[in-house]
């Protein structure tokens, strides 16, 4: 069994785009610059978009956090978002999500520039992804395949299972498996809250994607020998014996599973870091389209 560190290739991969950028500034042109919308306090979202902010500052991009308060009108975030859209400067966005129940959120994402949606959940990014067309991923999709990619993993023709549909992991996860290419070439099925007796599936599968944000729903007795498992559930777990009061956990029964599967992701340390490296992948990406306009 192989432990798939994604905390160590999410570090390759900020280190190879900080030599992009070196490069960039070193012809003398700006770095890349990357913006985080952040409505309200929610600690979650602090976090993660703290931690974005982190990553782009050791790449060596710019960045922009655009902190809002939470009782901001829908229509004053739209106009933020149209002068970000307008602004040469910045090469791509994202608003961080959950948003307050005043606002809608499809509005919001379709008012963001495709050519500038990092997250890649613009339906035309969406469409060209299921397309199989050169488009933004999303990133934790994206950090997905990268994974398999550099750990070798070999998804041709072997029957994948996804446990869940969201349109973030789930839904875009289980069309680039079933894409044809490398990864890719995947015969897919998607379970979710509705499929009955979801292991006999599971059992069959040569390859497990479990983005459902329930702790341990996936057992020893679901899963077949040999089985790659992808873990991506990210669920806090209270626990007053730790200084936090919780603790991190993934949909996978780590320690039963392990004893079956051939590889597997930890949780944490697996797809997680994973999805902020794809995301300074996808603002680095925007950066040269954006300039080739
Ligand atoms: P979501 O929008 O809540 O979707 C969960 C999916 O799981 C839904 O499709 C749901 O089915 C399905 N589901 C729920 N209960 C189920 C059950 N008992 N059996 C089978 N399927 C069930 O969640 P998400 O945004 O995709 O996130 C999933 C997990 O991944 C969460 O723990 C989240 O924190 C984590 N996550 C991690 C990262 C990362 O960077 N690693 C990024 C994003 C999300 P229905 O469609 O029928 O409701």
């Amino acid at each position: 069994m192989k432990i798939i560190d994604g905390k160590n290739i999410s570090n390759l991969i900020k280190e190879e785009i900080k030599v992009e950028v070196d490069q960039i500034i070193s012809n003398g042109e700006r770095p890349p610059h990357l913006a985080a919308v952040l409505v309200g306090e929610d600690g979650a979202s602090l976090t993660y978009v703290a931690s974005k902010v982190r990553s782009c500052q050791q790449v060596g991009f710019n960045s922009t956090l655009v902190k809002l308060p939470v009782d901001i009108l829908e229509k004053e975030l739209l106009k933020k978002i149209q002068e970000l859209n307008n602004d040469d400067n910045i090469d791509g966005f994202i608003v961080q999500l959950p948003l307050p129940d005043h606002i809608d959120e499809e509005k919001i994402l379709l008012a963001i520039n495709p050519n500038k949606d990092v997250d890649g959940f613009h339906p035309t990014n969406f469409g060209k992804m299921a397309l199989n067309m050169k488009t933004f991923i999303p990133a934790t999709p994206f950090g997905i395949m990268e994974l398999l990619k550099r750990y070798d993993i070999e998804t041709k023709g072997k029957y994948t299972v996804v446990i869940g549909r969201s349109h973030i992991v789930g839904r875009p996860i289980s069309i680039l498996m079933n894409s044809k290419g490398n990864p890719g070439d995947s015969t897919v099925t998607v379970v979710h809250s509705r499929t009955k007796n979801i292991e006999n599936y599971t059992k069959n599968a040569d390859i497990i994607i479990s983005a459902l944000g329930i702790p341990g729903f996936v057992k020893n007795e679901m899963v077949k020998d040999g089985v790659v498992v992808i873990d991506v559930g990210i669920t806090r777990v209270k626990d007053s014996n730790h200084p936090k009061g919780y603790v991190i956990r993934g949909d996978v029964d780590f320690d039963s599973v392990k004893q079956k599967a051939s590889y597997i992701t930890p949780v944490p340390g697996g797809v997680g870091p994973m999805t902020i490296a794809m995301l300074l992948k996808n603002t680095l990406l925007s950066r040269s389209l954006l300039k080739n306009y």
